[in-house]
């Protein structure tokens, strides 16, 4: 199968009448209709093997994580998603392998109403790259700069179970079954929390996709918004989903939820007179939330426990080049 039948096969749809992709696959570029007074909201992120997934994983499962960790990127901005483009390289052509990717990709892009419109495909080392392309009131998305004093901070869903999975993997840690399959699904099939980002819009001050760890994400926000924060790490403990079902340490339980990474969980800041607002959006959105923190001038993150006493623990986010 050459490259142009594999994408026939695997990537070309029917145009879909009336969404905002005007021209889709098969040209030399593809047109995007933008609705007036709107911004386009643009992010990539790269998926390569043995980095970013193990080879075992499961080509569906491979296909929704791609999409999933570019719609997180959407949700932290509170834009909608509009379409997106694939960039692939292949070392060859396996069809089951690639009808499962398609699967896993669709699914979740149907899902949201993203469509696919164009890409590129080479031989390679496997590497996926998505570009994702939302739409966003002109000057209502949330950034990462804008934190307040006095704001409140708030994490969706749960921490840690990620990592948990993929220290299970690695050998470092043993839970029980069902424990590890429920991690595992959150590791290689993140959801995405884009409705919660557009119901946050006029409600949360700042945002940020939980990629690299709760603690070194949100260290991203205090810099960029020139304030400091406290963190109740019992709180952020408390989200793991894992806990009721394993016996974990509270230092494994922090290390997890603060330091896990590949939660795609979103960590944001509302005033505190707003957070009936933030709960009734949450609630909207179908996805817990839970209040973790403080925004401070005294810039840094300061981690203390449930009692305020400061936690004597690293935590290290991760860094490619680090
Ligand atoms: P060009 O040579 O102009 O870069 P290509 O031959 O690479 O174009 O691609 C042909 C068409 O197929 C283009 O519209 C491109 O966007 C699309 N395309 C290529 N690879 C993919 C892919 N993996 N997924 C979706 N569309 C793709
Ligand atoms: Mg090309």
């Amino acid at each position: 199968m050459g490259e142009f039948d594999l994408i026939r096969q695997f990537f070309q749809r029917p145009a879909v009448p009336d969404g905002a992709v005007a021209l889709g696959v098969g040209d030399d570029c593809a047109l995007l209709d933008l609705a007036p007074g709107m911004q386009l909201a643009v992010s990539s992120d790269m998926l390569v093997e043995g980095r970013h997934f193990l080879s075992t994983v499961d080509a569906a499962r491979l296909g929704h994580k791609a999409l999933a960790v570019n719609l997180s990127d959407l949700a932290a901005c509170g834009a909608r998603p509009l379409a997106f483009t694939l960039a692939l390289s292949l070392p060859s052509v396996d069809e089951a392998w690639l009808a499962g990717l398609a699967q896993g990709l669709f699914a979740l892009a149907d899902a949201h109403g993203c469509q696919l419109m164009g890409g590129d495909t080479t031989r390679g080392p496997l590497n996926l790259c998505i570009t994702v392309f939302g739409e966003v009131p002109r000057g209502a998305a949330l950034l990462r700069s804008g934190a307040r004093v006095g704001d409140e901070l708030w994490v969706s869903g749960t921490l840690g179970d990620a990592r948990l999975a993929l220290e299970v993997f690695r050998g470092r840690l043993s839970v029980p079954e069902t424990v590890f399959a429920a991690a595992r699904t959150r590791m290689e099939q993140p959801t995405p929390r884009v409705a919660l980002g557009l119901a946050l819009r006029g409600i949360a001050t700042s945002a940020i996709d939980i990629s690299d760890g709760l603690a070194g994400d949100l260290g991203h926000v205090l810099r960029a918004s020139g304030v400091g924060a406290t963190l109740d790490a019992d709180a952020v403990a408390g989200t793991l989903a894992a806990r009721g079902a394993v016996a974990l340490d509270a230092a494994m339980q922090r290390s997890l939820t603060l330091a896990g990474g590949d939660d795609y969980e979103l960590a944001f800041t509302a005033p505190a007179g707003r957070a009936a607002d933030v709960e009734a959006a949450a609630r909207a959105a179908g996805v817990p939330v839970t209040r973790i923190g403080r925004i401070e001038a005294e810039p840094g993150l300061r981690v203390v426990d449930a009692q305020g006493r400061p936690v004597d623990q690293r935590f290290a986010s991760f860094d490619h080049f680090g």
